[in-house]
């Protein structure tokens, strides 16, 4: 294969992308070669832009992708699940790679997190294969990658986000332990608390709290599956603390999931819990989210307190199943709510950081 391909380089943060030309090369055993047909913006993808944490430079950014086999290497025959794979078949795939032993993957079932682990978007262009990143024409998946066949009914806004947001989600939310008829109150109501809403429903939550500062998002998460929503920044924490445990009696919420990236909620978050509450930490991604907190709530009430990175192969598939089920009952395609060429990546990054977007798609 001697074709070239395009892709928008991210060369330093904050400087615009530059749209460069590398060659395709024959996929090699093990790998894939996929043309990309929509990747969208993540707000880690943003922080990376913005230079908030480390990112190889210069690279192809974008990790929620999803894509038509073009090239199928040797020894790959089946996805995740067994099903048979062939060129033209859409597909999404896990956001991270790994080959080899690895203590966390194989003795302690945490192969998101493995020494030595790489994510798609977070690589150096010049190196080979150059396409591991979504902001392209092309992405190699390359061996160590869970790779999932996706149904045809399902639309690309749909099945984007399924391999970052949506796999995270089923993570958090499955060790929120979220049980029939537990309260449920989720801090941040961009995509991942969006899907928090409709996941604790689906889950069998009877009541579902969404906290925010963007008034359209508080009014897209009712369609998600809140029962109740809060602009934090119109009430103080006391008085929401007062409104949030008056709608959870008789001692407030069995669940809490902070998906917002803001420390200074978690002492709200605190008060608003049931003695015995789950509290799980989602959002924190970035380095020095420092806080304080009274450590004795956590031993006289009882809390349970903990944090959930990235998500198990297992967890996209029931990404998958989840937004296959519960389609008609949640708006997933609405989510993806703005479309953009390779070149108009730069207004993309702008409208998704100033959130006045809430997912912003490339359509290479
Ligand atoms: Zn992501």
């Amino acid at each position: 294969m001697t074709v070239k391909a395009k892709a928008a380089i991210y060369e330093a943060p904050n400087t615009p992308f530059v749209i460069k030309e590398y060659p395709l090369r024959d996929t090699g055993p093990g790998e894939v070669l996929v043309r990309v047909t929509m990747s969208t913006i993540c707000r880690s993808d943003i922080h990376s832009y913005e230079g908030r944490r480390p990112n190889p430079c210069p690279g192809i950014l974008g990790h929620e992708i999803v894509g038509v086999v073009h090239q199928i290497g040797a020894g790959i025959e089946r996805d995740m699940r067994g099903d048979k794979l062939d060129i033209g078949d859409r597909i999404t795939w896990t956001e991270y790679f790994f080959e080899g032993h690895s203590y966390h993957r194989d003795i302690l079932d945490m192969p998101q997190k493995c020494d030595g682990i790489r994510k798609y978007g977070h690589n150096l262009v010049d190196a080979d294969p150059h396409f591991l990143g979504g902001f392209a024409e092309y992405c190699y998946i390359v061996p160590g990658t869970g790779i999932l066949k996706l149904p045809d009914e399902l639309s690309d806004e749909e099945a984007t986000p399924l391999n970052c947001g949506v796999a995270t989600m089923i993570s958090v939310t499955e060790a929120a332990d979220i049980g029939m008829g537990d309260a449920v109150v989720v801090q941040g109501l961009g995509l991942l608390g969006l899907y928090a809403c409709a996941m604790a429903k689906a889950r069998g939550a009877r009541l579902v709290i969404g906290l925010d500062t963007v008034p359209n998002r508080l009014e897209t998460a009712k369609k998600f599956g809140a029962d109740y929503t809060f602009n934090v920044s119109e009430v103080d924490s006391e008085q929401l603390v007062t409104a949030v445990r008056a709608l959870c009696p008789p001692d407030g919420a069995d669940v809490i999931i902070e998906v917002c990236g803001v420390p200074e909620v978690i002492p709200t978050g605190l008060q608003m819990l049931r003695t015995g509450g789950r509290y799980i930490l989602g959002g924190l991604v970035n380095p020095n989210a420092d806080v304080t907190i009274d450590a004795n709530i956590l031993v006289n009430r009882w809390i349970t307190m903990r944090g959930i990175h990235n998500y198990h192969p297992r967890h996209l598939i029931q990404a998958l199943d989840f937004v296959m089920t519960n389609r008609h009952r949640f708006p997933f395609k609405d989510i993806v709510d703005s479309k953009f060429r390779l070149d108009e990546l730069d207004t993309a990054f702008k409208r998704a950081a100033d959130r006045t977007v809430l997912r912003a798609a490339i359509i290479p």
